[in-house]
């Protein structure tokens, strides 16, 4: 099969200009946030409706071509690299918010919708949509439902599965199907709509979400507060939690991630601080500063060096940007930033931030980690230089020591990037071979042939 041979068969069912294949065109599309994984893809398809995704699944099994769902490419495991070829199927196209039901508390849109939009549109109609992946300015819904993807309100309003209440998916034969209803309830058999959330584009092609939104909080307030030494902020973490608060958010940064943020956005970080805990809490006004004023009096109980409450919203918005900018700002020190995820039990994150310095330190590579603490959830990430050869054998030391460490703290290999590519070679470690093998039925039986995002997650026996 060659590119002209998509073009010619597919040319009924897309536009022209829906249809890629010219070598300079797929290169962008064979990679995506993962720094080290490309493959080139066969041809790069833009559907504009569910029939038309149907009608490209439909032809692509009967011509035994791979297909590969794709968003916007910000995924963090390889999960949209065309490894095994064939197409790669572009979600992007399909963008339109269908419906805000207020009745309800729903929102229907298409896959390809960015997830930002769904927030604002929400915020516009005096509600929320909590879910917020770092990346939420770029990456899709139809994405974020394919990773489960989680972000800085995690530990109080949990991940994206927590807003799924339905979706229409197109699978391996081509037919469409509605999974899950608008209801609140609904017990009616296996829940498949859970099973494709978090499936990374293995099981079917997610074109359209229902998701249910809460009411819009209607204050939130935000602290910052520093410490001189790591274990007093993960101290300062388990009291805030133990104090049964449930902050939206409780984020860290360590001290290379500080002086890189603060050189980068000057937003007045001290830089010789060790850790630095961004909280924010939101609800009832009276409710929020009651919870405020708590978390002040424990974080300087536990030894914070300096508590920066925000006097308003622009205030507020510039703490944040400390957190929200840690990637870009990392991003600058080396060619190379591999972004890592590891989740381990909250009791265990002053020992994990340990094992990375002193895996760091192994490698000799640098490290440095920011993360959704309230989630036990760490972004150790790598600072390198994918042409340095030497080097690269030392990162890939020091990531399989990462993963092992977590593990070895009765953590996860992924607490919110998923498996895709990168994180292949660790599963069946974590699961156990009883219930990796039923992962690998479960995706038997839908799609036997195997055409679906072929390679990512594990491989199928032959
Ligand atoms: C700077 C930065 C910050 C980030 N912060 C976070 C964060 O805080 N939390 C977090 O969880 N992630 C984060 N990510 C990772 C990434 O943004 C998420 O995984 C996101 O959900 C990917 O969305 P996407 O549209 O770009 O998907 P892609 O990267 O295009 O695809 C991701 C996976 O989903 C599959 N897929 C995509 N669309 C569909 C579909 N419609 N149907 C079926 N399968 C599909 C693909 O095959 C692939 O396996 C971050 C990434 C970056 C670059």
């Amino acid at each position: 099969m060659t590119a002209p041979d998509v073009r010619h068969a597919l040319g009924s069912t897309l536009a022209d200009a829906d249809i890629l294949t010219e070598i300079e065109d797929l290169i962008p599309y064979g990679f995506d946030g993962t720094a080290t994984l490309k493959e080139r893809p066969l041809a790069v398809v833009f559907p504009r409706s569910t029939k038309q995704v149907s009608a490209v699944v439909k032809w692509a099994r009967e011509a035994r071509v791979p297909v590969v769902s794709r968003g916007n490419g910000t995924g963090l495991s390889g999960g949209s690299v065309p490894v095994a070829g064939g197409l790669v199927l572009c979600l992007n196209h399909l963008d339109r918010i269908v419906e805000l039901d207020r009745a309800n508390l729903t929102i229907r849109a298409q896959a390809g919708v960015v997830t930002q939009d769904i927030f604002a549109a929400a915020d516009a109609a005096g509600l929320f949509y909590p879910p917020d992946p770092g990346s939420m300015k770029i990456s899709t819904i139809g994405g974020n439902v394919a990773e489960n993807s989680g972000g800085l309100r995690g530990l109080k309003y949990g991940v994206t599965r927590d807003y799924v209440l339905g979706m229409e998916v197109v699978l391996a034969d081509g037919s469409i199907c509605r999974l899950g209803t608008a209801c609140v309830k609904d017990v009616a058999g296996y829940s498949l709509r859970d099973l494709f959330i978090g499936s990374e584009g293995t099981l079917g092609i997610v074109t359209e979400v229902l998701l249910k939104l809460l009411p819009r909080p209607t204050a939130r307030r935000t602290l910052l507060a520093t410490f001189a030494a790591m274990d007093e902020a993960a101290a300062t973490v388990s009291a805030i939690i133990a104090a049964g608060i449930v902050p939206c958010t409780l984020e860290f940064l360590d001290r290379r991630t500080i002086q890189c943020v603060e050189d980068f956005a000057h937003v007045g970080l001290p830089t010789d601080a060790e850790a630095v805990l961004l909280i924010e809490a939101d609800g009832h006004p009276a409710a929020v500063d009651d919870e405020v004023a708590h978390i002040e009096k424990l974080c300087r109980e536990h030894a914070a060096t300096t508590v920066r409450v925000a006097a308003d919203a622009a205030e507020a918005t510039r703490l944040a940007t400390a957190r929200r900018s840690a990637f870009s700002a990392l991003a600058r020190l080396r060619p190379t930033t591999i972004l890592e995820d590891v989740t381990v039990p909250r009791s265990e994150l002053a020992a994990m931030i340990r094992d990375v310095e002193a895996i760091a330190l192994k490698h000799d590579v640098q490290i440095a980690t920011f993360g959704h603490f309230g989630d036990g959830n760490l972004h150790p990430t790598i600072l390198t230089d994918e042409r340095d050869t030497a080097e690269m054998h030392r990162v890939e030391a020091a990531i399989t020591a990462i993963v092992e460490a977590a593990l070895a703290r009765g953590g996860t290999i992924t607490g919110e990037h998923g498996v895709g590519l990168a994180k292949k070679p660790f599963l069946r470690r974590q699961l156990g071979d009883a219930s990796y093998s039923l992962l690998q039925l479960v995706k038997r039986s839908f799609d036997p042939d195997g055409l679906l995002n072929p390679g990512k997650i594990f491989d199928l026996p032959a």
